[in-house]
């Protein structure tokens, strides 16, 4: 299990230390099995989001052996330097059967901020093996001079919310939701990066991209569509399509994060979590 001591750096600070493992604000986070020095440490990083794939092109440079994890959800992924696995585990009993078997030092969870589920099983995992657990969780968006939010714990309350609000909807929110919008009497946007399946709203236009997306690209989408309202959700990272509405004034429906477990040690940026990895 893992073991947490106050012994070693400043509060505040990140470093590691080769004979203890993760040294993080202070604390030890469990320890490395190899015992030996960075560059043989063995990590496993769930990923599906810009940065696992730039944590991965990182950490390989460095020489440490990574694999990445994608769940499979795209028929063409972009790949991430290094080794590349695809498809589930069997929940976080697979998921720990995984980390023993690749004898696994480092778990790095760098999901989408969306992907409770799997979040919540690196948690469980590294818990029953006592595998070091960092998160890589880029920051949510907060509200600015200008917007118009309204902020919603989940898409069954932003479809309720939507025809009060506008009737050409700009739905952001990825192609697995958008079923809890199919009642909703209003004409759609939606952009993802599959095809979305029924159920679907009765009025839709898909177009299939993905981001990062230009500021004068989400501009043009907004007036095109002539549309009235955004809907979201607070994945944080580029946010150009916020910036377009606030200039035009569009409110715009924030799905809030879903809440994740405590225990892990979290980080918000690449290099925080390459420096906690690799010093
Ligand atoms: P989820 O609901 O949290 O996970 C559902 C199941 O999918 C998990 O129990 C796991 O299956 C498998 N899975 C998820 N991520 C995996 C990974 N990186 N490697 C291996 N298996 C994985 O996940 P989701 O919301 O469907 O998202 C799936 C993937 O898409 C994630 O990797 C995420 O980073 C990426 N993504 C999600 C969103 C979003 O809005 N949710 C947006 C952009 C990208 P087992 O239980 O069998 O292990």
């Amino acid at each position: 299990m893992s073991e947490i001591s106050g012994e070693h750096g400043q509060p505040g600070e990140v470093s590691l230390n080769p004979h203890e493992g993760v040294v993080a604000g202070g604390s030890t986070i469990g320890a490395a099995r190899t015992g030996s020095g960075p560059a043989d440490r063995r990590v496993l990083i769930l990923g599906g989001t810009s940065e696992a794939r730039a944590l991965a092109g990182s950490l390989s440079q460095s020489g440490i052996a990574v694999i990445s994890s994608l769940a499979g959800r795209t028929s063409t992924p972009l790949l991430p330097a290094g080794e590349v696995r695809i498809g589930g585990f069997g929940g976080a009993p697979g998921l720990a059967a995984y980390l023993e078997a690749e004898r696994i030092d480092v778990l790095v969870d760098a999901t989408h901020p969306f992907a409770a589920v799997i979040s919540d099983n690196a948690g469980a995992a590294a818990a029953v093996t006592g595998v070091p657990l960092i998160v890589l969780r880029r920051p949510g968006w907060s509200e600015q001079a200008g917007d118009v939010w309204h902020r919603v714990r989940e898409l069954g309350e932003a479809a309720a919310l939507l025809p009060r609000l506008g009737h050409r909807v700009f739905l952001t929110t990825g192609r697995q939701g958008i079923g809890e919008f199919a009642s909703v009497d209003a004409w759609f946007l939606a952009r993802s990066v599959e095809p979305p399946e029924p159920p679907m709203p009765a009025r839709l236009e898909v177009v299939l991209d993905r981001g990062p997306f230009t500021l004068e690209g989400e501009r043009r989408l907004l007036t095109r569509h002539r549309i009235d309202v955004l809907v979201t959700k607070d994945s944080g990272g580029p946010d150009a399509k916020l910036i377009a509405a606030r200039e035009r004034h569009i409110p715009v429906i924030m799905v809030n994060r879903p809440a994740t477990a405590p225990s892990a040690r979290t980080v918000s940026t690449v290099a925080e979590a390459a420096r906690l990895i690799a010093p």
